[in-house]
């Protein structure tokens, strides 16, 4: 290519960098998300452009910008091309190797497992993400791929991202939509095998939306993702994505479609066929549509049969704590948007579609819910805490009426964090010590022990260099913050000065939403300088968060602790750092003494940001809320509440404030600050050790992702796999018998039950009348509560025979023990199929009194 010159003079080049000798290795380290987690090349790109690297952490960026001239140097130099050409190998070795999966699993056929999602966070390089749900899916993506799980990402590519936060002047956020340039992206176009791009044109009511398809590698594991800026589209339809949680409800309904079926498409076109499709929250639910339709087209059936074979292997994973979470959308917005799909894609009406995402298909007026229209289509349920499982049957227990609310089919996996992305490089030489380099890509149930062996020495040393690096890097970072926002060159060079690395640091990060109550603290604003103005233990506290654009409840509370930072008693121990992501996290986690988390129970369906301290020797100080309400015992943190529900009252709100000064004056500060002659405080060092070595295991990303393998992934592609054999024999038989459960649930019922008490057992006896209802498709049970916490009494009835002058009735008899009264026994009536899992398939009950 020429050369542009003016006057003779060359202006700039159009050469590319890319026959330079080795640019295509350091591009496949740059392209491959591992890097980012596991460092390996930091040190190349900081090499190459130091201020551009340290900048963007966006390695792609850093190549693409990069001189022919300096690149050629680089390489000329043998440890650079040595270091270049080893991580290359150590790459292409990581990624042959068997992992925990091929170990523990070698005779399993599970092929492939699609995980959709409307956001991924991977690397702050790619901006695609808003916060927790993002963070969850991309560190499960990270964790598959080191233990070789075969998933397969499937999302969307926003051109602005989520919103950029600057504090201006008066405190207020402002929001920025800077422009995601996809060359500059760490992904690759997606092309056919002739070179041409892979497009996939999505037909829409009136009109087709073009989609553009890209890679990112993760690992092993690949990320494909969609988006609508394609110049063949109208410009109304480029814009669809580009903005993530952006627009009214009309366009997540259209960012829902491009990512369900668009998403389920892209996998058909690239000759993917999963077992089993991940539904990582509602927002994805259409791919239940899109597969099922697949499956039609490939074997013939309706669509009921159809969904009856697929969403065996479908999984739903539910991250919404309240009804109000759920995105729901007008009846007419989805009859504009998908009768015409129904009826001649999947030849059902209309309102057999909408009452898919209902609760009562017969009530017009109700709005289509996501997460219905995912429990309709799925073959399990989980939610992502303990606590959000039990939260979640009273949320969806409206789908199973008469059911009691134990038996709603909504279990839990609790979440966990990607533990090579969140800890320090100190704190990975610390682990590698104690447990070795490998530890993070097994089973990790040895960890613990080995953890504790670390001495109060190493551990405090350890932590008194974080809380250094802490404070170096809030103070470069905040005196830029203030630079930009015009503040005079004297408070800039003050910023430099700010924090002290030996003061006990509590770090706040989160989204500013109500529900979290990031107001809790500001209670009482004198009580809180009091706290931070100790002079002989005093304590710092430095902040980060979004609040969403449309949120002003949100953003008022920003605004709030804005004015009581500008007080003369604050402003030098509380430091508000703007624009909170993935680099920022990464920062405050590895250096924080205490992670603060004060959500209004029970909310936070689990959160994760406490989790990422675990690693680094934080410790968590929380409302017992989401995974906290199962981690916490007085050995490794702090708990705030009394683990129970209290809604909106602003009493208890006051209640729990005061209770959090109580707790930091009588127990944080005191701890932290009583040291033995070495001046290690022990008993905080000790509390540490127990935090870092129980919990670091049990909530590390790597238990989750095994845990969804064995307990979902494998029985779902096996339950898949045996519905679809045979053209979907089984999948079609267990449609039809939905099929005569539905037809016949209404004339079902009990005659007479009697009992008698012999021998210390009681004998029940009892009438069933199950007019066309073949027997084998239900069965009786006998039930009683459970006391206190036990579980129910559930015991199958046998049946007998049928009785006399009645064709369709049947006796049923079963044996209790005596020791509870007759009276609190009932019977039940319930669907049977094998292999199917009721109530989710069926959710008919019939109660005997
Ligand atoms: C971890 C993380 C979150 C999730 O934090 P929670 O406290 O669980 O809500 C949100 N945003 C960013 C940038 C994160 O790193």
């Amino acid at each position: 290519m020429a050369d542009q010159t003016l006057d003779g003079k060359p202006l700039y080049r159009l050469q590319p960098t890319s026959d330079v000798e080795g640019y295509d290795l350091l591009a496949e380290l740059a392209l491959d998300m591992r890097t980012s987690w596991n460092h390996s090349a930091d040190h190349l790109w900081e090499q190459l452009d130091p201020a551009l690297w340290g900048l963007t952490h966006n390695p792609w960026v850093v190549l693409q910008t990069v001189s022919r001239e300096k690149l050629q140097r680089d390489f000329a130099n043998p440890v650079f091309f040595k270091s270049v050409a080893d991580l290359v190998r150590d790459r292409h070795a990581a990624a042959e190797a068997p992992a925990w999966f091929q170990e523990a699993h070698s005779q399993s056929p599970l092929q492939c497992v699609a995980y959709f999602c409307m956001e991924f966070m991977l690397s702050e390089a790619l901006p695609i993400y808003s916060g927790g749900l993002g963070n969850v899916a991309g560190d499960q993506l990270k964790a598959a791929s080191e233990l070789g799980i075969p998933v397969i990402g499937v999302g969307l590519l926003y051109q602005q991202g989520y919103f950029r936060q600057v504090i201006d002047k008066d405190g207020a956020q402002q929001a920025l939509f800077p422009y995601n340039d996809p060359g500059q992206l760490p992904i690759t176009p997606l092309r056919r095998l002739n070179g041409e791009w892979l497009r996939l044109e999505l037909k829409l009511p009136g009109y087709s939306v073009w989609l553009r398809t890209w890679q990112v590698q993760v690992g092993k594991v690949k990320l494909y993702l969609l988006d609508s800026n394609d110049a063949a589209n109208y410009p109304a339809h480029r814009g669809i994505t580009s903005e993530l949680y952006g627009g009214g409800p009309e366009l997540r309904l259209e960012q829902e479609l491009l990512l369900g079926l668009g998403g389920w498409r892209l996998l058909a076109e690239l000759g993917i066929k999963p077992e089993v499709c991940h539904l990582n929250e509602g927002h994805a639910a259409f791919a239940v549509l899109e597969r099922a339709r697949s499956c039609m087209e490939e074997t013939g059936h309706d669509f009921k049969a159809a969904l009856s074979i697929t969403r065996a292997g479908n999984l739903f994973t539910t991250h919404t704590a309240v009804a109000a979470g759920f995105d729901l959308f007008e009846p007419c917005l989805i009859e504009q948007y998908l009768a015409e799909y129904a009826e001649t894609k999947l030849g059902i009406t209309c309102h057999d579609l909408l009452a898919l995402g209902r609760r009562n298909p017969n009530d017009s007026t109700e709005p289509f819910n996501m997460a219905y229209l995912a429990i309709h289509g799925s073959g399990a349920v989980n939610g992502v805490s303990r606590l959000h499982g039990k939260v979640s049957r009273h949320l969806f227990g409206p789908l199973f009426p008469r059911w009691p609310v134990d038996e709603v089919p909504v279990g839990h996996v609790t979440n966990g964090v990607h533990m090579p992305t969140w800890d320090s490089a100190a704190a990975d030489h610390l682990w590698t010590h104690a447990c070795g380099k490998n530890r993070w890509i097994g089973a990790t149930e040895m960890l613990e022990q080995k953890m504790l062996c670390v001495s109060d020495i190493d551990l405090w040393q350890f932590r008194s260099a974080a809380s250094k690096s802490l404070v170096e890097f809030v103070r470069q970072r905040f005196s830029g913050q203030l630079a930009m926002s015009g503040a005079p060159p004297d408070a800039v060079e003050a910023a430099k000065g700010l924090l002290d690395p030996d003061v006990l640091t509590l770090g706040f990060a989160r989204r500013f939403a109500t529900y979290k109550r990031p107001d809790l603290l500001l209670h009482d604003p004198e009580r809180l300088l009091r706290l931070l103005n100790n002079p002989r233990r005093p304590v710092q506290i430095i902040m980060a968060g979004k609040a969403h654009p449309a949120d002003e409840a949100g953003k008022a509370l920003i605004q709030e602790w804005m004015r009581f930072i500008h007080r003369a008693g604050a402003h030098a121990s509380v430091i508000f750092l703007s624009d909170y992501d993935m680099q920022l996290t990464g920062q405050l986690v590895q250096g924080v003494d205490v992670w603060l988390n004060t959500p209004r129970r029970p909310w936070e369906a689990s959160g994760t940001s406490g989790m990422k301290v675990l690693v680094n020797g934080g410790i968590n100080l929380s409302v017992l809320d989401g995974w906290w309400a199962e981690a916490y015992t007085p050995e490794v943190g702090w708990a705030l509440g009394d683990g129970k529900e209290h809604g909106k009252d602003p009493a208890s709100d006051a209640a729990e404030a005061e209770a959090l000064y109580d707790l930091l004056e009588s127990e944080v500060i005191p701890e932290f600050y009583t040291r033995d002659q070495q001046g290690i405080p022990t008993a905080w060092v000790t509390r540490m050790r127990n935090s870092m070595s129980q919990l670091t295991p049990r909530f590390s990303t790597n238990r989750v992702v095994r845990e969804y393998t064995e307990r979902h992934y494998l029985p779902a592609a096996a339950a898949y796999r045996e519905r679809s054999a045979d053209k979907g024999a089984l999948g079609a038989q267990v449609s039809d018998w939905r099929h005569m459960l539905e037809q016949n649930w209404p004339a079902l019922r009990f005659g007479e039950m009697t009992v008698e008490t012999d021998g210390g057992q009681h004998v029940f006896l009892v009438h069933v009348y199950l007019n066309d209802l073949d027997p084998e498709s239900v069965q009786v049970e006998l039930y009683a509560d459970g006391i206190l916490e036990d579980a129910p009494v559930r015991q199958e009835m046998t049946r007998l025979h049928q009785l006399v002058a009645a064709a369709t009735g049947y006796a049923y008899h079963a044996r209790v023990s005596a020791d509870r009264p007759a009276q609190d026994y009932t019977a039940r009536l319930i669907p049977r199929h094998d292999g199917a899992s009721v109530p989710l398939e069926a959710p008919q009950i019939l109660w005997q009194r």
